[in-house]
């Protein structure tokens, strides 16, 4: 069985000391594919020399969290970026891009003029993007009605099921990951076991959001413990989609990896290319 991670920080720095132990970890775990999202220009090019490195696929773009340190001219060096990496078979997406309503105090004029810049850097490479979306599905999608793009992935999705086939009217698929592990996630549970099967990519977005297994109290974490989540969960999370679907595991391997080629056209291309 071989299974994607859409949706993967490997350069973060919790996988300093140990980042090929966590890729060998993913590989055995079955975990062919990872898309591994760049959040600032800082990263650029350290997402994409790991991809290289491991065999994977990347993402450029500024998240919205990293919009307020980020230069004005930070907008130019991603489209250099894009430019220069354009006919490179594993640049499949421009993200992680998006905007952020839940965390207090930031600049949401900023985030929109960065969200819709990096919108239209998207629709000229002819590139999907990889969306970050916290309260913010709606200012979304308002911005794809003006800017349409080519699809792409709603990462860590958590709206009402009308903004979700709203995405999904628009060529998105939903990332589903280890916040779908806990039985109080009602709403995602209820989108992950309700919408079309077409519609569901898989995701770990380690090193953050560790399934119920991985999840450690504040106590706990201020006495040491740590709950980093890595991609070699992957396969554990997707179980918990199957349960909620009613598919077998290789059903669920077969049906998440060809939505997330749907969405992420280069990707299919690549890996069709390679096996
Ligand atoms: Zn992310």
């Amino acid at each position: 069985m071989s299974w994607i991670d859409t949706h993967c920080h490997l350069d973060a720095a919790e996988f300093d000391a140990d980042r090929d132990a966590v890729v060998a970890r993913a590989r055995a775990a079955g975990v062919a594919m990872m898309v591994l999202p760049a959040v600032e220009v800082a990263n650029f090019e350290a997402v994409r020399a790991l991809a290289e490195a491991h065999g994977f696929a990347y993402a450029l773009g500024i998240h919205p969290l990293y919009v307020p340190r980020a230069a004005d001219d930070d907008l130019d060096r991603l489209a250099e970026a894009i430019e220069r990496w354009r006919d490179d078979p594993r640049l499949v997406a421009v993200g992680e891009i998006g905007l952020d309503h839940f965390v207090p105090g930031l600049d949401r004029a900023r985030q929109e003029r960065f969200y819709q810049a990096q919108l239209k850097l998207a629709r000229r490479a002819g590139l999907p993007v990889i969306l970050h979306v916290r309260r913010s599905a709606d200012d979304l999608l308002k911005g794809l009605r003006r800017i349409e793009v080519a699809g792409g992935i709603c990462h860590a999705f958590n709206g009402s099921l009308p903004q979700a086939e709203a995405f999904v009217a628009r060529g998105f698929a939903l990332g589903f990951g280890g916040a779908m592990t806990y039985e109080r996630a009602l709403n995602i549970r209820a989108l992950a076991a309700g919408l079309p099967a077409h519609a569901l990519v898989l995701e770990t977005d380690a090193p953050d959001i560790p399934p119920h297994w991985l999840y450690r109290t504040a106590a706990e974490r201020a006495a040491g413990a740590t709950s980093r989540n890595e991609p070699a969960e992957l396969p554990r999370i997707a179980a918990t989609l199957a349960t909620l679907r009613g598919w077998t595991p290789g059903q669920t391997a077969s049906q998440t990896a060809a939505n997330a080629g749907a969405v992420l056209p280069r990707l299919a291309a690549w890996r069709a290319g390679t096996s």
